[in-house]
């Protein structure tokens, strides 16, 4: 069942560097720039054509974050997805609103699923 849940309002907030991503259903997702960039969907960031068609999405709240990243730019691609570029030049990776849905732990609580780690 893909999610065609759509965003009233979308944040960069450099200062809490994190994007922020007001869906219409009500719930607030909030996106850590740096684990963001890991989470990268493009097929470079995936590992190549063998990871290619895998059902496997990464937590935001236990990726690894290898390095930080600050956000140049973001804009809205043909109003289905986010585009970043990234302080490292990299710019291929194309956020599907469907994607930052799966991807967010708050959807994921709000969905009754796991996400939620007490203590954390
Ligand atoms: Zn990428």
């Amino acid at each position: 069942m893909e999610d065609k849940t759509r965003p009233a309002a979308i944040t960069l907030d450099r200062e809490q560097h994190e994007l922020r991503v007001q869906w219409e259903d009500g719930i607030t997702s909030r996106y850590p720039l740096n684990a963001l960039r890991e989470a990268c969907p493009c097929a470079v960031c995936r590992g190549g054509h063998e990871m290619m068609g895998s059902e496997h999405d990464p937590d935001l709240e236990t990726i690894e974050v290898k390095r930080e990243y600050q956000v140049s730019d973001v804009q809205l691609v043909g109003n289905y997805a986010l585009q970043f570029w990234w302080s490292d030049g990299h710019n291929s990776g194309i956020y599907s609103f469907g994607y930052l849905r799966r991807i967010s732990p708050e959807v994921k609580r709000a969905a009754g699923g796991q996400g939620n780690q007490p203590g954390r």
